[in-house]
């Protein structure tokens, strides 16, 4: 395992760490400035959300470049069913890749969305996930970008992400077959699975993301209430063994959406007790 005590350029900030993944949430810096705070420390790399991004792209992406911290991933596609899917799924979708493009960003996340209306269980909608994914694939690669499945949570299944297991994630992959689709882990969706380290060992170079944050014990809001790394109950450094175990040498992006806590706090207070988690107990 990579030893980050002495060494943190694998951190990446994932801004919704600072809240700006939800309008009105955080201290709403601007990008520019999330950047200069994360190169001021040392951090490695930054993923954004597309609504801080707009059609700023080219230039968000020029700017971190510049700053030494480089845009390593965009948050998110769009959802791809389920009730909270867009009506016109594969022009957003091409915009988000594109958008990834123009950012210079390699990984392009994907929340996969819901169960299909008028269906039950999650069987017939992971098929119009991998239907999507699949026709997504090459478009992508044209343009440099990989596809990163991420399963979520369980608690999720209904309208946010009927991918729940890493499992379901890499036989999406293995049905696909394209080279630039791969699977995000996040400590906050996968914590509990006992299957996670058969599951990664299958996995080979097929992961594109590693996201940090903690499951804290006593949760209060299952989207909003994560907790920062060392506060909770996820065995971190056996995750990242896993992940690490199975290839996976590239950024670890911290992710942690907090509307009570850490999104209340001065951002430059989360930047660093970020850098100190992770240098200590990740
Ligand atoms: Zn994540």
């Amino acid at each position: 395992m990579r030893d980050f005590t002495k060494d943190h350029s694998a951190l990446a900030l994932n801004t919704a760490s600072l809240g700006h993944n939800l309008e009105g949430k955080g201290a709403g810096w601007s990008p520019e400035r999330v950047i200069d705070a994360c190169a001021a420390r040392g951090y490695g790399g930054i993923v954004f959300w597309r609504r801080e991004i707009g059609a700023r792209a080219v230039a968000i992406g020029d700017h971190a470049r510049g700053a030494g911290v480089p845009v390593v991933g965009l948050c998110r596609a769009p959802f791809l069913v389920g009730p909270m899917a867009p009506v016109a799924v594969w022009d957003d979708f091409q915009a988000a890749i594109d958008m990834a493009a123009a950012l210079q960003a390699q990984v392009l996340t994907i929340v996969v969305g819901g169960v299909a209306a008028g269906t039950k269980g999650v069987g017939d909608s992971l098929k119009i996930v991998a239907d999507h994914v699949a026709k997504a694939a090459p478009y992508a690669a044209a343009r440099g970008v990989k596809l990163a499945l991420e399963p979520l949570n369980p608690v999720y299944a209904g309208n946010r992400s009927c991918l729940t297991t890493t499992r379901d994630a890499l036989d999406i992959c293995d049905a696909v077959a394209a080279p630039n689709l791969g699977v995000a882990i996040d400590v906050y969706h996968v914590w509990w699975d006992t299957d996670l380290p058969r599951q990664l060992a299958r996995a080979g170079g097929r992961i594109f993301g590693y996201h940090l944050c903690d499951w804290l014990a006593d949760t209060h809001d299952v989207l909003l209430d994560r907790g920062m790394m060392g506060d909770g109950v996820a065995d971190l450094r056996a995750i990242r063994a896993g992940v690490e175990g199975a290839g996976y040498c590239g950024p670890c992006e911290v992710e942690i959406f907090s509307a009570e806590d850490w999104w209340r706090r001065d951002p430059a207070e989360v930047l660093d007790v970020i850098l100190g988690r992770f240098r200590g107990v990740c």
